[in-house]
């Protein structure tokens, strides 16, 4: 896949004025050639969709549950009824906060699917596995958890982020050259499991992301960012996007 993909994680941010603001500005400056979507709070999804013209628009997570007794909780179809094009499955802070397991993730990405929406699935090692050597070996298992039980057939509507957790939201991004040899694993990964249906995945860096380093992961073959921080301004958000254009073919 040469088209590159831009996903801005908003987190908990953004007032409703602010982020229509920043859609507006996005989207006239939205740059041919690339895909690019928006991941805002939850309450704010159905006011984007409704604006949005040249972004997807996606969620930051959704429940395990297909619907019920689950106080707080958003579903998958109640995304997909109020418009949404993806979700962010498996984020670090969903995982360190949240506790989050793989076994979760398994279960809300085969549901995300099953409702038609795009998924997103976050993978990545801690500062300690890292200096501990399992760099490797945690991607796999979040990998092949994480996917286990998801029909093959709904592969083509996956995105995978490597984002090394130290990286993300401590303006430390990792070396490009360093990241570009998990995302190859994660390749090779992806076929083993999944054969040619892995091939076309799409396998984005985030941490630490910013107009100014992006360009050197873009050179070494990323598909594309999952941007934290960098996303919250328009501007640098454009910049980002500008990027992935001049590098999708
Ligand atoms: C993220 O939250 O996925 C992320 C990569 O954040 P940041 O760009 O701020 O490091």
């Amino acid at each position: 896949m040469s088209r590159k993909y831009i996903i801005a994680n908003w987190k908990m941010n953004m007032s409703l004025s602010e982020a229509l603001q920043w859609l507006k500005d996005v989207e006239e400056n939205f740059p041919e050639g690339v895909d690019g979507a928006v991941c805002p709070p939850f309450v704010y999804i159905r006011d984007l969709v409704k604006e949005a013209r040249k972004l997807k628009v996606g969620a930051q997570n959704v429940s395990w549950a297909e619907k019920g007794a689950y106080t707080g909780e958003v579903a998958a179809y109640m995304l997909k009824d109020v418009g949404a094009d993806l979700v962010i499955i498996g984020h670090s802070e969903r995982r360190k906060y949240f506790n989050e397991t793989n076994q979760d993730i398994s279960k809300k990405i085969t549901l995300a699917v099953k409702n038609g929406l795009e998924v997103v699935l976050c993978v990545g090692e801690t500062l300690e596995q890292r200096q501990a050597g399992k760099v490797e070996e945690v991607v796999r298992t979040q990998l092949r958890e994480g996917l286990d039980g998801v029909p093959p057939e709904t592969w083509e509507k996956l995105t995978i982020a490597y984002e090394p957790v130290w990286a993300i939201g401590t303006g430390v991004p990792c070396k490009p050259e360093d990241a570009i040899k998990v995302i190859e694993f994660i390749r090779a990964e992806l076929k083993d499991i999944a054969g040619n249906k892995g091939k076309g995945i799409r396998v984005l860096y985030g941490g630490s992301i910013k107009p100014d380093n992006f360009e050197e992961f873009l050179k070494v073959g990323v598909d594309g960012g999952l941007v934290g921080g960098a996303s919250l301004k328009a501007d640098s958000f454009i910049q980002l996007l500008r990027l992935g254009a001049k590098y999708s073919s």
